[in-house]
C-alpha cells in the first residue's frame, strides 16, 4: 500500500494526490474514502466488466426485441443483473486482501485487450479462439497494435489498475471475513438465479438458439477457455500419439513405379473462395494458375475459420464431420501415415509451424530467413519455402518425397506486407495494419493483391515441379480457412463455426498432376476436371491423398476419396 500524501491543493477543483513526490491522475478524495471491503470490491469490479465490456452481449442478446414491450425491458435488466452477479460470484471467490490489488490490475489489463479486439473483430473467446492467441507469435502480435489499441488500453486497464492500488482495503479478523465472504457468495448466487428465474423462458431460449453468445460474456469467457485449454494441455503433453499408421503399406501398385514420386501439397493461409480468380472473381486474382490447366475446385469447404483448427483437422482421421480436437491432437496424422509406408515427408513453414500435425517427423522452419530478396526481418514472402527445394531432394536421396509447404498467404490484418511491391497490381490499397483507417475497397486491393501473389507462388511450385523430370510430380493446394472483408461489419476470421459466415469457410482448392503421375498413378485428369465443381471439404484431404497415392490403411475410406471414381 503507497503511503499517500495529500498536495497542498486539496478540495479545490482538479486537486491531485501526491504519492511519495509523484503527481498522480486521481482525484484527492479518492483518498479520502472510507477503506473498502474486498467483497464491495469484486462486486464494483463485476459491475466495471458489465458496463465497459460487454456491449456485444447484451447487443448479441438484446438483438430484434420489441422495445415497446415492458418484458423486454424487464429481459434486459434481470439479464444484466444476472451477468453481474455472476461474474461477482468468480471474483468473491479469487479475491483476498492480499490477492485482490494484483489480481484486478492483471484482469484489467488483460480484459481490456479482449475487449479491444472483440469490438474491433468479433472476437468470440472459445477454447479454438484461445488456443489460436496462445500459439500467436511477437511477429503477428505486433502487427496488432496501434494508437487506437494503446488509448484503449489506457482507459480501460491501466487506468482501472491504478485506480485500484489508490483504494485502502478493510481488513477484518478472519473469523468474521470466512462468514461474511459466503454470506456474499450465496447471495450473489441466489440473485444470478432468481434473476434468470424472472426471465427464464427467453434466457433458456437465447442459450438454445444463440449458445455462442455465451463467449461474449466478459472476462469469464477467455477465463473459462483458457482454464479448459491448459487443463486439455496438460493433460496430453508428454502422452505419445495414439497410431493410426500401424497397418499402413503401400499398395501392389507401387512396384510397378518406374520414377519415384514428389508431391507437394501447400496449405494456404486466410485465403477465401470468394476472391479466387478461378472461381470467377471480378479481380483476376489467379492469372498464372489460370494457363497451367489446373483443376479447380469451386465448391471447397474448411474444417474451422482458424488454423489451430483446421490445420490439424484436414490431417486427421475425424474431420468437421466428426469433430473432437481431443481426439484430433491425440492421435497421429496423415503425415505418420505416409512416412510409415516409406515416403519421406517435410513440413516446411512459413508460418506459425504444423500444429501437431508433423510431431516427430522432419520440420523445416524458414520463417526466420534472412534472404534480403524475400524477408524484411519479421516476415518472408511464401517463395522462401521454394528456396532449398533441392537440397531436400537431394537429402531424401532421390526417393519418394511428400512436402508440406505452410504458407504465410493472406495473413491479416497487414495485408500489404503480404506481397511483394511490384504485385501491387489493385489500387488504391490499404497500406496499414489498422483497417479501421481504411475503406473497404482499399482492404478489398490488399487482400487482392495477397491472392495474386499466392497465385505466383503457386505457379513458381508448379514451374520448379515440372523441372523435376526425373520424378513423377504433382501438386495440391487448399487455404486453411477463409476471410471476412467487412461483411456484416466483420472482420478477420475465427468466428465459431457454427455462425461463421461463409466468407471464413469457404476455401480455394486446386490440383496439378504432371503428366507422368496422372498415369503412372491412373488418375484421369478429365474425369477430376468433370467432378470438381461438386462440394468438397478439407474432410476429403485424408483420404484423398491416401486413395491417389495408392496407399492402404483401414482408415482409409473411398466415400471421402474426391479422386475415387477418377482412378484406373
Ligand atoms: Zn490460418
Amino acid at each position: 500500500m503507497p503511503v499517500l500524501k495529500l498536495s497542498q491543493t486539496v478540495g479545490t477543483p482538479g486537486a491531485v494526490l501526491e504519492v511519495s513526490g509523484n503527481r498522480h491522475l486521481f482525484p484527492a478524495f479518492i483518498a479520502r474514502l472510507p477503506a473498502i471491503g474486498v467483497e464491495r470490491l469484486g462486486i464494483l469490479a463485476s459491475l466495471f466488466f458489465s458496463l465497459t465490456c460487454n456491449h456485444l452481449f447484451f447487443a448479441a442478446a438484446l438483438a430484434n426485441r420489441d422495445w415497446t414491450h415492458p418484458a423486454s425491458w424487464l429481459f434486459a435488466a434481470a439479464l444484466f443483473v444476472a451477468i453481474t452477479a455472476l461474474q461477482s460470484i468468480g471474483l468473491l471467490v479469487l479475491l483476498n486482501r492480499w490477492s485482490a490489488k494484483p489480481l484486478l490490475t492483471i484482469l484489467f489489463l488483460v480484459t481490456a485487450a479482449a475487449s479491444y479486439y472483440m469490438n474491433k473483430y468479433t472476437v468470440f473467446f472459445n477454447t479454438e479462439m484461445v488456443r489460436n492467441i496462445l500459439r500467436t507469435d511477437v511477429k503477428e502480435a505486433s502487427e496488432l497494435f496501434s494508437l487506437n489499441f494503446c488509448i484503449h488500453m489506457f482507459v480501460f486497464g491501466v487506468l482501472p489498475g491504478l485506480l485500484v492500488w489508490q483504494l485502502r482495503l478493510r481488513t477484518t479478523p478472519l473469523r468474521r471475513a470466512i462468514p461474511t465472504r459466503l454470506l456474499y457468495i450465496v447471495a450473489a448466487i441466489a440473485v444470478t438465479v432468481g434473476s434468470t428465474m424472472l426471465i427464464f423462458q427467453d434466457f433458456s431460449s437465447l442459450m438454445r438458439n444463440q449458445k455462442e453468445v455465451r463467449f461474449l460474456i466478459t472476462p469469464s469467457n477467455y477465463l473459462f477457455s483458457l482454464t479448459r485449454v491448459v487443463a486439455a494441455d496438460t493433460a496430453q503433453a508428454n502422452t505419445p500419439k495414439i497410431k493410426i499408421s500401424d497397418d499402413a503399406k503401400l499398395a501392389a501398385g507401387w512396384a510397378g513405379r518406374t520414377k519415384p514420386m514428389l508431391f507437394v501439397l501447400v496449405v494456404g493461409e486466410t485465403t477465401r473462395a470468394a476472391n479466387w480468380g478461378l472461381n470467377g472473381y471480378e479481380h483476376q486474382t489467379t492469372p498464372e494458375l489460370s494457363k497451367l490447366g489446373v483443376v479447380n475446385f469451386p465448391h471447397a469447404t474448411s474444417c474451422g475459420t482458424n488454423t489451430e483448427v483446421s490445420v490439424p483437422c484436414m490431417f486427421s482421421i475425424y474431420g468437421r464431420h466428426d469433430y473432437d480436437e481431443a481426439k484430433i491432437r491425440s492421435h497421429e496424422s496423415l503425415l505418420h501415415i505416409i512416412d510409415k509406408v516409406g515416403v519421406k515427408t517435410v513440413w516446411r513453414d512459413n508460418q506459425a509451424g504444423c500444429k501437431g500435425v508433423c510431431d516427430d517427423l522432419e520440420e523445416q522452419m524458414l520463417s526466420d530467413s534472412k534472404d534480403p530478396n524475400l524477408c524484411d526481418g519479421e516476415r518472408c514472402l511464401d517463395e522462401i519455402m521454394l528456396e532449398g527445394m533441392d537440397g531436400v531432394i537431394q537429402k531424401a536421396q532421390n526417393g519418394n518425397l511428400f512436402v508440406v509447404l505452410h504458407q504465410l498467404g493472406n495473413h491479416g490484418p497487414a495485408y500489404y506486407r503480404r506481397y511483394p511491391a511490384t504485385m501491387r497490381t489493385f489500387t488504391p490499397t490499404c497500406d496499414t495494419s489498422d483497417l479501421s483507417k481504411c475503406n473497404r475497397e482499399q482492404i478489398t486491393n490488399s487482400y487482392d493483391n495477397g491472392v495474386l501473389y499466392t497465385d505466383h507462388f503457386l505457379a513458381k511450385t508448379i514451374a520448379y515441379l515440372k523441372s523435376q523430370t526425373s520424378y513423377d510430380t504433382a501438386m495440391l493446394y487448399l487455404s486453411d480457412h477463409g476471410e471476412s472483408l467487412g461483411e456484416h461489419g466483420i472482420y478477420l476470421h475465427g468466428l465459431p463455426y457454427s455462425i461463421a459466415p461463409k466468407e471464413q469457410t469457404e476455401v480455394p482448392m486446386v490440383m496439378w498432376m504432371s503428366p507422368g503421375f496422372a498415369s503412372s498413378f491412373g488418375v484421369n485428369k478429365d474425369c477430376l476436371q468433370q467432378r470438381a465443381g461438386n462440394p468438397v471439404s478439407q474432410d476429403n484431404l485424408f483420404h484423398s491423398i491416401l486413395g491417389m497415392l495408392q496407399i492402404e490403411s483401414k482408415y482409409y475410406d473411398p466415400s471421402l476419396d474426391m479422386t475415387a471414381g477418377c482412378r484406373a
